[in-house]
């Protein structure tokens, strides 16, 4: 099993037909709680001496089956599955940080996660030390006593950056302190974040995962790279006393703070984002394909002022993501165009591309990240992050490219009578 390439571990891996009936398609097993011929039984699961389900806020074999999928893409020792992306990242945080601890991050995140750390996990005494993740000397410069953990994106949204994951592990080990990366935008597709030294890796399965933006998700996945006997945190402790240091953090997050936050995945979701794994490999060549399609025209029509997108050459993204990501650039691209209202003015005009906030679904996508994602945050998270008032983002569906881009085409050349 461990030899099968990607696209066939994404179909079979981490689920046994014959566990279940001989169900080839893993089955939802929605029910609350599993129950036990003898007490004896029931009470061994429940101190984790013999493995079994209990009660679906803890685990359940649907959400299992999607754990373990996940695992064997990411190349992890195991994962735990969370109701949404948010879930999986506060998840991590509760686990590794404590009062008067640090954060230290890119500032180029998904607004969500920025909100989450200034607003919520400061009020709670953790506090985020910022610092350009490709600036590696004030990174390590960052890096204190007190630091937790260092999060950063493996492509930037909607800054659209590509830290170099590699020597950010290294510099982090040196000091003992796991590197977490949000791979919502890379899957592990384009970015298997072992290989580039990632501790833990996490993603939002309501985008490329499930791929057709039908339900909410995340994933958290230990790649086994990370000593948790190096680090100080007394329930870490707790838990490596009870499974072991390696499995120590994958047993903290689901049995302290999982468990107990109620933040679990539901096992209809589950299903759902299995089923988009079998084609995650196939989505994710057209989602790229189709990206650098539409960048390449925008970049060409004279209504629209910059694009970004990290598979164009020349872009400040182009080499690293060359590096990093195996020639393919992922589907998320940014344009600007000279104001807030030429903004509005397009997306009102786009007929295909529909206006929400989501990525990573089949459809094409499109949002004014300042007037929406970004309004919980300041002016200047916002400019760290990259958003201005006269960026849009589109994610870059997969339906044929000609029809995407002439929807672009006659979005933009109506607004051509518009004065910037
Ligand atoms: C959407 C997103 C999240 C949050 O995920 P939800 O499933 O919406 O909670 C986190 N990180 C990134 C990069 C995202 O795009």
């Amino acid at each position: 099993m461990q030899d099968w390439r990607f696209e066939t571990r994404a179909i079979h891996s981490g689920f046994e037909p014959a566990e279940h009936g001989g169900a080839t398609s893993v089955p939802i097993y929605q029910t609350a709680a599993f129950a036990y011929e003898t007490a004896q039984e029931l009470a061994e699961v429940f101190e984790g001496r013999s493995y079994g389900h209990v009660y679906s806020r803890i685990s359940n074999p649907t959400v299992a089956a999607f754990e373990r999928r996940m695992a064997a893409l990411e190349g992890g020792i195991g994962a735990v599955a969370t109701a949404s992306g948010m879930a999986a990242i506060t998840t991590v945080l509760l686990a590794l940080c404590g009062p008067g601890e640090e954060v230290v991050s890119s500032p180029g995140l998904f607004g969500g996660t920025l909100t989450l750390l200034n607003r919520l996990f400061r009020r709670y005494g953790v506090h985020t030390r910022y610092v350009d993740p490709l600036d590696l000397p004030a990174l390590e410069a960052a890096l204190s006593e007190r630091t937790r953990l260092v999060f950063v994106e493996s492509l930037g949204n909607p800054g659209l950056d590509v830290p170099d994951l590699g020597r950010i592990a290294a510099l982090a080990s040196r000091r003992r302190v796991p590197v977490v990366v949000d791979s919502t935008l890379t899957t592990p597709y384009l970015s298997p974040a072992r290989e580039h030294g990632a501790s833990l890796v996490v993603h939002s399965s309501t985008k490329y995962i499930s791929g057709s933006g039908n339900s909410i998700g995340g994933v958290l996945v230990d790649t086994g790279l990370f000593d948790w006997s190096a680090v100080q945190n007394p329930e870490l402790q707790v838990a490596a006393g009870r499974v072991g240091a390696e499995m120590a953090f994958l047993s903290l997050a689901r049995r302290l703070v999982v468990q107990h936050t109620g933040s679990i995945l539901s096992p209809f979701n589950a299903y759902l984002h299995c089923l988009g794994l079998e084609t995650l490999a196939l989505r994710m060549e057209r989602h790229c394909s189709n990206a650098l399609a539409l960048a390449e025209f925008l970049q060409s029509h004279p209504g629209v002022e910059a694009v970004r997108y990290p598979g164009l050459k020349g872009d400040r993204g182009f080499e690293a993501a060359t590096r990093q990501l195996g020639g393919r650039y992922g589907a998320l691209l940014t344009a600007r165009l000279g104001s807030r209202e030429r903004c509005f003015r397009l997306i009102d005009r786009l007929r295909l591309a529909s206006n929400l906030a989501n990525l990573g679904d089949a459809k094409t996508l499109v949002i004014h990240p300042a007037s929406t994602i970004y309004h919980d945050c300041t002016r200047e998270e916002m400019v760290r992050a990259g958003v201005s008032d006269d960026l849009i983002r589109i994610s870059v569906g997969i339906e044929n490219p000609q029809d995407i881009i002439e929807d672009f085409r006659q979005a933009l050349d109506g607004l051509e009578e518009m004065k910037r």
